[in-house]
């Protein structure tokens, strides 16, 4: 037999667990409503290795977004860049590097050096070519 105590701080619980899973949910139809999107804006291939996608591992193709926020969706998809799982990870460890960088003091500090700005453009540039 449960106290009434205990059937309160449960229906808290729940309600808590819905708020979450609502708001879990509103953002995968979010981003399942974007990444279509993408998907039919651009051509299916990785921005960063350019490796190719087809129906079968098309899961594996993902939206990124260029100024890490995911709540900037324009239509025209000017925010939207296509990358493969790998490069994605890659994509934001840079960024989480760069962010720790100004804090950790690492033995890294050398290859924190290379870690400019342009090295971001350098990319860019290649993949155009
Ligand atoms: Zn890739
Ligand atoms: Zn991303």
């Amino acid at each position: 037999m449960p106290t009434p105590a205990a059937v309160d701080m449960k229906s808290t619980d729940n309600k808590l667990d819905k708020i979450v899973e609502q708001a879990r949910r509103d953002r995968e139809k979010r981003e399942q409503g974007y990444r279509e999107q993408a998907l039919k804006m651009f051509p299916h291939i990785c921005g960063r290795c350019t490796r190719e996608f087809h129906r079968a591992n098309l899961h594996e193709l993902t939206v990124h977004h260029r100024d890490h926020n995911h709540d900037n969706n324009p239509p025209d998809g000017s925010n939207w860049e296509l990358l493969c799982v790998y490069c994605h990870d890659n994509e934001h460890q840079r960024q989480l590097e760069a962010q720790n960088g100004a804090t950790a003091t690492t033995k890294k500090s050398t290859s924190a050096a290379t870690h400019n700005p342009f090295d971001k453009l350098k990319d860019m540039l290649k993949g155009k070519e």
